[in-house]
């Protein structure tokens, strides 16, 4: 290993850390994971320089020439962007597979990747990317497992490293410039107060990632970190990235009373189950600075949200809507359709059901995105629809027989004909929100669609 410095029995290295997304959809995402094993790595006394694709500085070429690093990580975001109708769909793997050739044709040096895109498939991705090393799920302490490791030269057995938790009292190692540079073209920062998800929603592996059960950071540490971002880096809007904000456990309104009595004075949007909420606590939130809510409503009817094991029924969305409108809160609403149990008659029940989210930003999906260690992937091995060998690396939509792909898209765009406030195709919508911040629109975009 080359120039490797060492201070007192530590030997320290120099890390450079690349943020490989540059999907903008539906906002530019702050690359958090990025930041979060720089700072783990910083606390080890290793050098970390952050390197963003969506805003370099200059080119990776010369920064790695400049920088000289003795180890790369790769942080993936998305395998692709899980659209069956679009007609580019961002599939990163191909971009991180040129970002390693290009490393390494300037130094042949360990590479590893990380990140929630990468995780679904670990060991497809590293495969297909010529990459090192991965590590699977919350990095911030594998990382330096996996660091030492390299560092001692030894001979590594795995070259999956599975996450070993996290750090709670870590704060992530946010970049001033380019916070500002996402900021200014619209983007949100996002701030985990909690990891892992309770949920079992059957197209979705993160809880097999993550972690089962909420695993909540400190009240205290939250809003004291906010305060900071605020206070230094000029921050006074961000989306709370928790898998689900309303947690059963109290926990979310635990730290709005925290936010209320320190007086922080943030705006915040956050992703919610229609359940487990009521009016007192969405006030609650909403007087914390709760500006817009995303709705994990998946179906539209209850056959459809059973066949996904969704825990609420749709009157719960309902109510949920009609909690937010009394509110003044705007709320959007993700949708599938097409996936386990549709039938023509699930989708106009759902169709109709949708007229009745009135005041509510729809945005539909055509087929459920298939991943390895869900409930959704069992049923599509049983139904015969891919095998054990189908390589889940590119993307694999589950549609029911019971439909016609192409008939279902019509009647969905039928029933939203003239309604600015239904979104489909899903490309339809990074449209809007691109003319929109042509003109200067920041923030969610979709919330500036909804009058009270
Ligand atoms: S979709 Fe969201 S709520 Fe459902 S299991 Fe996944 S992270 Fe949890």
């Amino acid at each position: 290993m080359r120039e490797l410095e060492k201070r007192s029995n530590l030997i320290m290295a120099k890390i450079l850390l690349i943020s490989a997304n540059t999907y903008v959809y539906p906002y530019p995402v702050y690359p958090i994971g990025m930041a979060a094993i720089s700072a783990a790595l910083k606390k080890n006394n290793h050098t970390v320089l952050q390197y963003d694709c969506l805003f370099p500085n200059k080119s990776l070429r010369e920064t790695i020439a400049e920088f000289n690093p003795n180890i790369v990580g790769i942080s993936v975001r998305n395998i692709d962007n899980e659209d069956y109708l679009a007609a580019d769909n961002h599939w990163s793997c191909d971009v991180v597979k040129n970002l390693i050739r290009e490393i390494k044709s300037v130094n042949n040096i360990p590479v590893f990747l990380g990140g929630a895109g990468f995780s679904v498939v670990a060991e497809k991705f590293l495969d297909y990317a010529n990459a090192d090393f991965g590590i699977v799920g919350a990095g911030e302490k594998s990382v330096q497992v996996l660091v030492s490791n390299i560092l001692s030269g030894e001979n590594i057995k795995e070259n999956i490293f599975s996450s070993q938790g996290f750090d709670s009292a870590l704060e992530p190692d946010i970049d001033k410039n380019l916070l500002q540079k996402y900021m200014r073209s619209g983007g949100l920062l996002g701030v985990l107060t909690k990891r892992g998800c309770a949920y079992k929603c059957g197209y979705c592996s993160y809880p097999s990632i993550d972690g089962r059960k909420f695993a909540a950071f400190e009240v205290k540490t939250i809003v004291g970190y906010i305060k900071k971002l605020q206070q230094e880096m000029g921050v006074n809007e961000i989306f709370f990235t928790d898998s689900v904000f309303n947690d059963s456990c109290g926990y979310a309104c635990d730290l709005c009373r925290e936010i209320i009595s320190q007086n922080v004075k943030i705006k915040f949007a956050a992703y919610f189950n229609p359940a487990n909420v009521s009016f007192e606590d969405l006030k609650l939130f909403k007087e914390a600075g709760l500006f817009a809510v995303e709705l994990g409503t998946d179906a539209a009817c209850d056959t459809t949200l059973n066949a996904l094991k969704k825990t609420f029924k749709f009157d719960d969305v309902l109510k949920f809507q009609s909690m937010c409108d009394d509110l003044r809160l705007p709320c959007s609403h993700f949708i599938i359709f097409g996936g386990p149990d549709e039938t023509y008659g699930t989708i106009q029940e759902s169709l109709d059901n949708i007229k009745k989210i009135n005041n509510g930003v729809v945005m539909v999906f055509s087929g459920v995105r298939v991943h390895y260690n869900t409930e959704i992937y069992n049923r599509a091995l049983k139904e015969g629809k891919l095998t054990k060998d189908t390589n889940l690396l590119k993307p694999y939509y589950y549609f029911s027989d019971k439909i016609n792909i192409s008939k279902m898209n019509d009647m969905i765009l039928q029933s939203f004909k003239g309604n600015r406030k239904r979104i489909f195709p899903p490309e339809k919508g990074e449209e809007m929100m691109r003319t929109l911040r042509g003109f200067g629109y920041k923030g969610l975009l979709w919330d500036t669609l909804i009058k009270f």
